[in-house]
């Protein structure tokens, strides 16, 4: 079972990339603290939770940015007109409330405005809607009223969303990627008992190109690094078996590659054994659109051998991301058992 308080706090704080410290950073320091020696914060602003230790240094990254939007024109009719920050699809967005954050912690709404379809011409309700059409209604009548409500150019948006349980094992959210994975590490901080010398790193920029996890890795040098990270469970109507990446409810998904990174193969495979002696469910990730930190971590100095653990996700990219608790578990778990057992992997 998840510590649903914790995932909850996690997960709706606000954070678009470059914009972590709008909410979600303190979050994550406050998190780990309890569990670490010492929590920083680097220059870019991603976290780092040491917990000491004499064995290797191990690096585990999740990164705590959410994909967003970002405002680059208020008209005058107090409409603001938006850019993406990340991989935001265009069709996530009509007839959806948003938040829109004026300051750390304090928003105001917003809607997708959007051109009901009883005036749309036929062809145009078959077609996407292009970045042009996207537009954002905060109630402003002018560009100085929106501006007196706090918006200026760069002013960074997010989805409306917060946590919830769908059914019996599945949480639903807008920010399972990648806070769920943020918050496997700090459970993972809580469990464990391990001389290896430990960075949890809740990274900074992922979704704009994995910026945070590139100077982390450079700055931390370690000996063996690893990305936490959902991955695509496409287990949905409409897509054949073969094609679904990774399935809800079948446990941790072991990283093989991704487009950012082919993980050293002797750690998948002792990962692999790991997950059996443990009796850890497990499943395996082969993604072929999409990177992760492991692709920065792994280019790091001269190389870092870098595996990756990935929580099977539906719908990622949207407001309504679903994951299974038991993959979450069986997640923390795994990367509770990797961190205690790293002295015995040989490559
Ligand atoms: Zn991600």
């Amino acid at each position: 079972m998840v510590e649903y308080e914790l995932l909850k706090k996690i997960v709706e704080a606000p954070g678009v990339s470059g914009y972590e410290f709008l909410g979600v950073r303190d979050v994550v320091v406050e998190a780990f603290k309890p569990y670490v020696d010492e929590v920083t914060v680097d220059v870019l602003g991603n976290v780092i939770a040491h917990k000491k230790g004499s064995g290797p240094k191990v690096m585990l990254a999740a990164h705590m940015d959410q994909i967003g939007l970002m405002v680059n024109n208020i008209d005058k009719k107090g409409f603001l007109h938006v850019v993406p920050v990340g991989g935001v699809d265009p069709r996530t967005l009509i007839a959806q409330r948003f938040k829109v954050w004026i300051g750390p912690n304090e928003f105001i709404y917003g809607v997708g405005g959007s051109v009901p379809p009883h005036i749309q011409k036929p062809e145009d309700r078959k077609k996407a809607p292009t970045w042009e059409q996207i537009f954002i209604d905060i109630g402003a009548e002018s560009e100085e009223e929106a501006r007196d409500m706090g918006v200026k150019e760069g002013t960074v948006i997010t989805w409306d969303g917060r946590l919830e349980r769908l059914g019996k094992h599945r949480l639903l959210s807008i920010a399972h990627d990648d806070r769920i994975a943020v918050y496997t590490l700090v459970k993972a901080a809580q469990k464990i008992n391990t001389d290896a010398d430990v960075y949890f790193v809740a990274t900074v920029q992922e979704e704009v190109g994995r910026r945070g996890a590139t100077t982390s890795a450079f700055k931390i040098n370690p000996d063996y690094g690893f990305a936490l990270d959902v991955t695509i469970a496409a287990d949905v109507p409409g897509t054949p078996e073969h094609k679904q990446i990774s399935q809800l409810g079948k446990g941790i998904a072991i990283k093989i590659m991704d487009r950012s990174v082919i993980c050293h193969p002797t750690i998948v495979r002792w990962m692999e054994e790991v997950a059996k002696k443990h009796g850890i469910p497990y499943q395996w990730d082969i993604l072929t659109g999409g990177g992760t930190d492991a692709g920065s971590i792994h280019l790091t100095h001269e190389g870092v051998p870098t595996g990756g653990i990935s929580i099977p996700s539906r719908y990622i990219h949207s407001n309504t991301e679903v994951v299974d608790e038991r993959d979450v578990d069986a997640g923390v778990e795994l990367t509770a058992k990797v961190l205690e057992e790293i002295g015995d992997l040989r490559l």
